[in-house]
């Protein structure tokens, strides 16, 4: 079971390197009021003085210490797994030239080796003032410290600042709040084992540390209790009540130890002689408590609630292990592979590309857009709605006035009085009426175009992804694209223009549905004619015409013109509904099928070239390393996975 806390740490290292706090591993978190001994004990456990220990605020940032336990063997040559350079561990070189038996490194460092302690504690003082400043300011932001050492059991320990009431030196006046927050960060993580610490010399029943892991811990199943400063307890006192845990209980236990006082520190006095006086004080002061007390107890214990915990934790940290990598995998997928065949993989794409902007115009697409018409759905609101309705508004009178048409009635008689109304005014008046159809249909064109120019960005946003990572060759479609479409525009454009000049070049008064209309009007004419005469309303007047107020129309003008207005009316519908036909028609073929069967070969002949090949399928920096990163995050993933595969294997419980 030992074993597991390597495997922790080794999957702790895997996380690391890809810079994510995305698995909690178990880890050892000391809380305590200020100068209560958290540094010293986190110290005793490491077995070396590395950590800035004293009077006042000291431990101002928090501190990830990860111990490692190296055999002697292993310590001369290095522990680092030269297999792994994902890990900040010491490389197997390295350690060799250092030729130590114990060193730290950081990780703000990166692989500078530290096997003088006191400058590992120097390190932290001035990377602590580097972040929270040196007047006795507080950072959240943690320092990351692994010792390889012999000396060890394999632990992961966070050092934070000690609970404080009032705000000294640069301190804001929250500084109480604060650090209460610091604290609750890291102690709230389920994930963490509490070690409240208590000095022996206050009391423990109001032990700020047992109170605040209460808050996150309320069963007590992570907190262990620490009684520091048995040696300083006032004569003729002694801890016996409190660690039996007859004044609290706790359920975890509680451990005294005696670490060095600020005396045995100024006398640089050794961890091991610490241990040992430890020991002895232990053996005269409490006998019966000797063995389940003390600095190495406390180490043993730790050990073991960690790899309890950690095996509570494994069965979901594989899971969540797994679901992360077939997360990343799935996201490594979709940035497709790095090039291999250019040649096969531009035609592919510019195939793709092809295919998937006939799929939009077919509505056949994969990805359906669903917030607005798009691709052929939109072609046909245009053709139907947009274009239908403005033909539809356009008044088969409009702009015509009763003095234009008697104007042109007059002009097409010429000398004679003629008897009938003239056909002459009515085509030149028709035609006029005609001619107001073009304009909607060049707009329907443009409509169109537009749409087939949105359906580009359609198919490079959502369905050819892949074309997201070579950036010029998506540049370079687009404009094949947009060229095609812009060429096809005159050629439509002239059809449309000639489909109303064709109207223009022949009125077809024979038209059957034309024929009809005049017989049955004139009949009604006749008719109306003739009643009105009857009623003798000489000023009666066109019912949709305001009369001009320079003269009044005879009731012969007036009869000529409602005749061709109806003639007009009547043929200019004919027309219409021609137009309204003729012109989607001519845009399908002109414009949108004739873009859509040559876009494949456009496309290829464009950009299919050898000399192109290379600069087409230049992939974005960003992809490059958007792809370097998720397969760092998988390959970590798999590893730590694969860690925790074995463990099971082997160690079975
Ligand atoms: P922290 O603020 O909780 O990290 O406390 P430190 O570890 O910095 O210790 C504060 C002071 O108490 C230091 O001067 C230590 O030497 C002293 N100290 C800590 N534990 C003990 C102990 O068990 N016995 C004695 N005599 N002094 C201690
Ligand atoms: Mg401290």
């Amino acid at each position: 079971m030992e074993a597991l806390i390597p495997v922790i740490n080794k999957l702790q290292d895997v996380f690391n390197t890809v810079g994510a706090d995305i698995i909690q591993l178990p880890q050892i978190v000391v809380v305590g009021t200020q100068s209560s001994g958290k540094s010293s004990v986190l110290e005793s456990l490491v077995g070396r003085d590395l950590l800035p220990r004293g009077t006042g605020v000291v431990t101002r940032r928090p501190l990830i210490l990860q111990l490692v336990h190296v055999s002697p063997e292993d310590g001369r040559k290095g522990a680092g797994d030269e297999n792994d350079p994902a890990t900040w561990k010491n490389p197997r070189h390295l350690a060799k030239e250092v030729d130590a038996e114990e060193w730290g490194k950081f990780l703000h460092t990166k692989n500078k080796i530290y096997t003088d302690f006191d400058e590992i504690r120097q390190e932290i003082e001035s990377e602590t003032e580097r972040i929270s400043g040196n007047n006795k300011g507080i950072s959240p932001e943690p320092i990351h410290l692994k010792i390889f050492s012999s000396n060890v059991v394999n632990l992961t320990l966070v050092d934070l600042p000690g609970m404080t009431k009032v705000p000294v030196g640069d301190q804001p006046k929250d500084i109480e709040l604060q650090i209460r927050e610091l604290i609750l960060q890291f102690i709230s993580n389920p994930n963490s084992i509490i070690l409240a610490v208590t000095a022996a010399n206050t009391d423990m029943a109001t032990s700020e540390a047992l109170k605040i892991a209460r808050e996150v811990d309320p069963d007590g199943r992570r907190t262990l209790a620490v009684i520091t400063k048995l040696d300083l307890m006032d004569a003729g006192t002694d801890a016996m009540d409190v660690l039996m845990g007859r004044v609290i209980p706790v359920k975890l236990g509680i451990i005294g130890v005696v670490n060095r006082s600020q005396l045995d520190i100024n006398n640089k006095k050794s961890v091991a002689d610490s241990i040992r006086d430890e020991y002895g004080f232990l053996q005269k002061k409490y006998p019966s408590l000797a063995n389940r007390n003390g600095t190495k107890y406390l180490a043993r214990t730790l050990n073991r609630l960690l790899m309890h915990h950690i095996r509570d934790c494994l069965p979901e940290l594989k899971t969540r292990i797994n679901v992360l990598a077939a997360q990343y995998q799935s996201l490594l997928n979709s940035y497709g592979e790095p090039v291999e065949d250019k040649s096969a993989t531009l035609l592919q794409l510019i195939t793709k590309f092809a295919t998937e902007y006939c799929n939009t115009i077919e509505g056949t697409a994969k990805y359906i857009e669903t917030s607005e018409l798009c691709g052929g759905a939109r072609i046909c609101y245009i053709f139907h709605e947009t274009f239908g309705r403005t033909l539809e508004s356009v008044d088969p009178l409009g702009g015509l006035n009763t003095i234009d048409i008697l104007t042109a009635i007059r002009n097409a008689t010429g000398p004679r009085p003629a008897l009938f109304v003239p056909e002459v005014s009515f085509e030149l008046l028709v035609k006029r009426q005609i001619k107001r159809l073009e304009e909607p249909s060049l707009r329907c064109v443009e409509l169109v175009h537009e749409e087939m120019q949105r359906i580009i960005q359609h198919c490079s946003n959502y369905s050819t992804q892949e074309l997201l990572r070579f950036p010029k060759l998506h540049d370079a479609i687009v404009e094949v694209v947009t060229c095609l479409l812009r060429r096809r525009l005159p050629v439509t454009n002239e059809m449309v223009h000639n489909l109303v000049a064709i109207e223009l070049a022949y009125i077809n008064t024979k038209h059957p549905d034309f024929a009809d209309a005049c017989g049955l009007m004139n009949n009604n004419i006749e008719e109306q004619r003739r009643n009105r005469l009857a009623r003798e309303l000489p000023s009666a007047v066109s019912r949709d015409k305001p009369v001009p107020v320079a003269r009044k129309l005879s009731a012969r003008e007036q009869r000529d013109c409602e005749v061709i207005e109806r003639l007009i009316k009547s043929y200019f519908l004919i027309v219409r509904k021609n137009i309204q036909d003729s012109v989607p028609k001519a845009v399908m073929h002109f414009l949108v099928n004739h873009v859509k069967d040559t876009l494949q070969s456009e496309l290829v002949g464009q950009l299919y070239k050898s000399l192109l090949l290379d600069d087409l399928l230049t992939e974005s920096e960003d992809m490059a390393q958007r792809r370097k990163e998720a397969a760092d995050m998988l390959k970590a993933l798999q590893r730590a996975s694969q860690i925790i595969a074995e463990i099971r294997e082997t160690h079975l419980w």
